[in-house]
This record gives C-alpha cells, sequence and structure tokens, in this order.
C-alpha cells in the first residue's frame, strides 16, 4: 500500500525542494509597507519615492530617445554620453576626473551596483563590516558571496560611527567596509573629519570601501556632502555608487552609477556583464541629453528637500512624536514612546490600518533584536501630502 505524501514531503522527494541561500530573508519591508498602505488606503510615508514626476524637461528627454529609436542595448558600461556627463558632474562636485572609460559604469539601479561590487571583492569567509540600522540589500549580497557581515552600532544621540569600535573590529578577515551617507534611514551624514578617521584605520590594509552615496545631494543646513571620491586615499580603494532614481524623482527608472579605480571597476563589470549586462538604453540617452542641458538643477535640490523637511518637522513638533534631527536623505525619524508601548512592526502596522498614515519600522535595519520606539517616514511628497499626513498624525 502507498503511504500518501503531505505537499512538503512530495516536493523533498521529488528533489525540486531548494536548500535556501538566504533562509533568513523575507520580503522587504518596503515592499510590504507599500502593500499594506494600498491596501488600506494610506497616505505612504513608508517606502522612499516621492508623489511627483521628474522635470519635464527629463521626461521630454526620455520620450524623444524612445521614439528617435535608442531602443537597442547600449555598451556593457553605459553610453559614453552618460558617462561623459557623469564624469563632468564628479569633476565638478568632488575634484576627481573619473575616467568615463575605466571609471564610471552606468547600473541598473545602486543596489545592482552594490550587489556586483560585493560579489566581486568579497570571498568564502571574509568578513564585511556595516553600521546598524543598516540598509537591507547589503547583508543578503554578502551571504550570497559567502561572506560574513559583521554589524556594527552606529551611536546615539545622532546616529554616528564608533571609529575607536570600528578599528578594534578589524580582523585579517576583513574584506570591506560599507558607509552610507546621507544615511538611510537616520539622515545623519559623514564629514571630512570622518573620513580622515575612515583613512587611517584601512591605511596598510587589503579593506575595500562601499560607499553608498545615492543621496548625495540631500543634505541639509548649509553642510556639503563629502564623498570618498574628494579624499585621495579613499577613492584608491573604494566603489561609489550613486542613483538617479534619487537625484531626478524618478526612482522606478532604475539607473545609476559606480565610480571606482580600473581594477575595481573592471571586476565590478565582470560580474555586471551577466547580472543585467546593461542598464536601459532610453533612459540612459534620455539622462545624458537632459544633463547635458539642465545639470544646475540638481543643486536646487538640497533646497528643495529642505523645505519639505521643514514643513513636516515644524507639523510633526505639534504632535506626541518626538523627532531625531535628520541633516540629509528625504527621511525623517520620529520616536513614538510617548504614544504607545507596541513594538516598532505592530505600531507600524497600527498607524497604516488604524490612523492611515505608513511608515517603516527600524528593527528591519538592525541585525539584533532591539527594543527602540522609532519609525522613519519619508518626506519626498507634495506638500499637500505632508499637510494631510499632519493632520493625522497630530490627531494621536
Ligand atoms: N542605497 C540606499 C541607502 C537606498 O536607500 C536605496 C534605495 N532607494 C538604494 C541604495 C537603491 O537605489 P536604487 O533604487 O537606485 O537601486
Ligand atoms: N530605498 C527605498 C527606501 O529606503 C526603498 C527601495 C526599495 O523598496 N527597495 O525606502
Amino acid at each position: 500500500m502507498w503511504l500518501k505524501l503531505s505537499a512538503p514531503e512530495k516536493r523533498e522527494a521529488s528533489g525540486l525542494e531548494i536548500d535556501s541561500k538566504l533562509p533568513n530573508t523575507g520580503t522587504t519591508i518596503f515592499t510590504v509597507m507599500s502593500a499594506l498602505a494600498n491596501k488600506h488606503g494610506a497616505i505612504n510615508l513608508s517606502q522612499g519615492f516621492p508623489d511627483y514626476n521628474p522635470p519635464s524637461e527629463l521626461l521630454e528627454a526620455a520620450c524623444s530617445a524612445l521614439s528617435e529609436g535608442h531602443n537597442q542595448y547600449a555598451p556593457m558600461a553605459g553610453l559614453i554620453d552618460l558617462r561623459l556627463q557623469v564624469g563632468a558632474l564628479t569633476k565638478l562636485r568632488h575634484h576627481y576626473d573619473a575616467d568615463p572609460e575605466t571609471e564610471i559604469t552606468i547600473v541598473p539601479g545602486a543596489t545592482e551596483a552594490i550587489f556586483c561590487a560585493i560579489q566581486a571583492c568579497v570571498n568564502h569567509g571574509e568578513e564585511v563590516i556595516v553600521f546598524d540600522p543598516a540598509y537591507d540589500c547589503y547583508e543578503p549580497s554578502v551571504t550570497l558571496a559567502g561572506g560574513k557581515t559583521i554589524h556594527l552600532p552606529l551611536q546615539l544621540p545622532n546616529f554616528h560611527i564608533d571609529w575607536q569600535q570600528l578599528a578594534d573590529s578589524i580582523t585579517p578577515a576583513t574584506r570591506m567596509i560599507i558607509i552610507n551617507s546621507p544615511h538611510n534611514p537616520t539622515g545623519s551624514v559623514l564629514n571630512q573629519q570622518d573620513l580622515e578617521r575612515l583613512a587611517d584605520i584601512v591605511r596598510d590594509t587589503r579593506i575595500i570601501i562601499l560607499s553608498d552615496e545615492v543621496y548625495e545631494y540631500l543634505v541639509y543646513d548649509g553642510q556639503v556632502h563629502h564623498s570618498v571620491l574628494s579624499h585621495a586615499e579613499l577613492r584608491e580603494r573604494s566603489y561609489a555608487i550613486f542613483s538617479f532614481g534619487k537625484t531626478l524623482h524618478a526612482t522606478g527608472w532604475k539607473t545609476g552609477y559606480c565610480i571606482a579605480p580600473p581594477a575595481l571597476s573592471r571586476e565590478l563589470r565582470k560580474i555586471h556583464q551577466y547580472v543585467c549586462f546593461v542598464a536601459v538604453t532610453p533612459i540612459q540617452r534620455g539622462l545624458a541629453d537632459y544633463l547635458a542641458h539642465h545639470w544646475g538643477q540638481l543643486n536646487l535640490l538640497s533646497g528643495f528637500y529642505q523645505q519639505k523637511r521643514d514643513l513636516f518637522c515644524q507639523g510633526l513638533n505639534q504632535s506626541r512624536f518626538k523627532l531625531i534631527p535628520s541633516a540629509g536623505t528625504y527621511f525623517q525619524l520620529a520616536d513614538y514612546g510617548e504614544i504607545s508601548d507596541m513594538g516598532d512592526l505592530k505600531f507600524s502596522r497600527w498607524l497604516t490600518t488604524e490612523v492611515g498614515v505608513a511608515a517603516i519600522p527600524l528593527s528591519p535595519f538592525y541585525a539584533e533584536k532591539n527594543n527602540n520606539t522609532l519609525v522613519r517616514f519619508c518626506f519626498a511628497k507634495q506638500d499637500a501630502t505632508l499637510q494631510e499626513a499632519l493632520i493625522k498624525l497630530c490627531q494621536i
């Protein structure tokens, strides 16, 4: 007599059962919270994306690129015209003349470049240091490369790096340090002194820096962004990664770039060419044409977003939330400790379903369980959207 197998047993018996390479990874919190916001018709201040369009000149440039026939594969490293524009911008902003042929790679989103850079450098058993709360895509990429992620906590009250703790955490197995400034989710930024400390720590080691600078234009209160590219020593060992999604209100275009020395870029491209081969051609063409004429517009971003941050913070100051100052990005942390003793996942769900405003809980950004009562709001929204959300948040 045949014994009936359960569905999981059948899969196992058939040999189709997958031994997951990411057993502890679920669906990203951004996907989960946006879906919840949509389901309940909540104002979505969770996942980071604007509720307004890219500049009209950029939309026109991309439409022209489509209709004028820029619809076939671009060169693997990206359209040369876009790489030239990126090179010119980099020289202007970071005083570094990156070679478009060997150092600049156009990628289908910063996420892909982060993945490729990690796969290129990290070997089995090597360590990668990240700072918690950390953006979600770093650790899975390290795990897939066979590496080990070492989590160091950013220090309260302003989420800065404890450089001594970093120095003490370096081992012979340390292969990479990932920094992210301006920082998602806390809004903290690194200054020149921070870069000097980092350079001191990695000097005479084989450590590579992955510098996630996707929010480079979004720094406030008269500060400037300090890129690893502006530091002669650090840039020799760094992948600096950027995203047009943030700078041009076009997160759905998934286009960015990576700047790294030739030897590092060569290895990144070996992976990039087999993950996706190239970024999307008409989008690259549109970006190149837009930047050629309108690159100056990027300098307005900081003022544009500072006004939104201030509007949101002034409103939220009338609520029972306590604000953690945000020096950069389009995110604002808020402490709900005086409102509720729920855990942050539960509180964020409640806020979405009962109050009608979606936010991102902070615990998914931490490896260790912690009891903070913080949520992240995205203020890259029309003023009217922010005002509508503030009315709801102030009623709690
Ligand atoms: N790094 C950080 C810190 C981010 O917040 C994001 C997300 N938007 C990315 C990387 C990924 O950017 P992209 O959408 O260009 O892949
Ligand atoms: N970076 C965006 C955020 O932090 C989300 C991007 C994504 O959903 N993967 O909200």
